[in-house]
């Protein structure tokens, strides 16, 4: 969407600045924050990496003194949103949550709107979170063993739902398909929140997603699970086996969540919005509430921008090569 600027607007802008800029001495600045912050999240609204976004925007919005609204600016597996955050103005008012697609985007992307290594500064590393296999409620198969099964003989009735190129529910799915051996055909959304709607209405067969989705859908019955994508069962989630344990040996996805800002934006604030990051992710109830979803909290003495540059490093080093030899990206 291109904003249009009436010259009048301009003018009006261009002449209050003006007035201000006489009313006020150079140096006295408005302390950071003095209106709302905007925190991209490159997903669709009601889907995982959403909730983690709303679910510490609040205590960070406490911490700051000011609102800390979501945005979620969607597509292209994240790289739209990512491209939104990488070009805002650097001054504080826009912040960016993303996942570990930030590390797997350069590999998956030949044409890469941003740099995820220049274009931004780090704010700190925030939650793991693991994922689980899913299919709608009346599917055929009960366990992972009838699924296997099940798609030997009807894998052209089945479809596997993901967030797009670039979104751990597509790494996940393209995980599950090459262990198996069978590929199914994928239906790309806007996030696995809209995956997750027709994943109940039936429409689509099966999606592969982080637990800040799926446990309370878990535990309602209105899915069914076949299993989750860590070596040791989920604590909320005792009852489901994981993936290895069932014969997909190594099948394990943590998903990571990074915070940043656009490359520029000041120490002074940057450092203001890493300690309120920090205080809300030390909210009791934010902890109470990820803990039940079987997400861990970055510890505290990792909580910091450095940390979280040299993990997405590693992590860009570490796919980079994993999906070139995959031969999966986007022109
Ligand atoms: N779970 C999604 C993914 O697959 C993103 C989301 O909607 O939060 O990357």
């Amino acid at each position: 969407m291109k904003l249009k600027l009436q010259f009048k607007t301009l003018l009006t802008a261009s002449l209050s600045v003006f007035v201000a800029g006489l009313a006020a001495p150079a140096s006295a600045q408005a302390p950071f924050p003095d209106h709302p912050i905007s925190m991209i999240v490159p997903f669709a609204a009601g889907g995982p990496t959403d909730a983690v976004a709303r679910m510490i925007s609040i205590p960070m919005g406490k911490a700051l003194g000011q609102t800390v609204l979501v945005e979620n600016v969607v597509g292209a597996g994240g790289t739209i949103g990512a491209t939104k955050a990488a070009r805002a103005a650097p001054n504080g008012y826009t912040i960016f949550l993303h996942h570990m697609g930030m590390s797997t985007a350069p590999a998956l992307y030949k044409k890469l709107a941003f740099d995820p290594l220049k274009d931004f500064e780090y704010i700190a590393q925030v939650v793991d979170v693991p994922m689980t296999l899913l299919a709608r409620k009346d599917f055929p198969a009960n366990n992972l063993t009838e699924l296997q099964a099940y798609l030997k003989t009807n894998k052209d009735k089945v479809s596997l739902a993901n967030a797009g190129l670039g979104a751990v529910s597509h790494l996940c799915g393209l995980m599950f398909m090459s262990q198996i051996g069978v590929e199914l055909t994928t239906v790309p959304y806007k996030g696995t929140g809209p995956a997750m709607n027709d994943l109940l209405g039936g429409q689509v067969d099966l999606l592969c997603d982080q637990t800040t989705q799926t446990v309370p859908m878990i535990k309602e019955g209105r899915v069914k699970v076949f299993g989750a994508t860590t070596l040791k069962r989920l604590s909320s989630l005792p009852n489901v086996p994981t993936l290895d344990e069932q014969g997909l040996k190594g099948f394990e996805v943590k998903v990571w969540h990074g915070m940043y800002a656009p490359k520029g934006t000041p120490k002074p604030i940057l450092d203001k919005i890493t300690a309120a990051l920090q205080t809300a992710m030390q909210d009791p109830m934010v902890k109470q509430r990820l803990a039940d979803l079987s997400s861990e909290v970055v510890p505290m003495d990792k909580m910091n921008g450095p940390s979280l540059k040299t993990h997405l490093e590693a992590e860009i080093a570490k796919w980079g090569p994993v999906i070139k030899k995959a031969g999966v990206y986007a022109d």
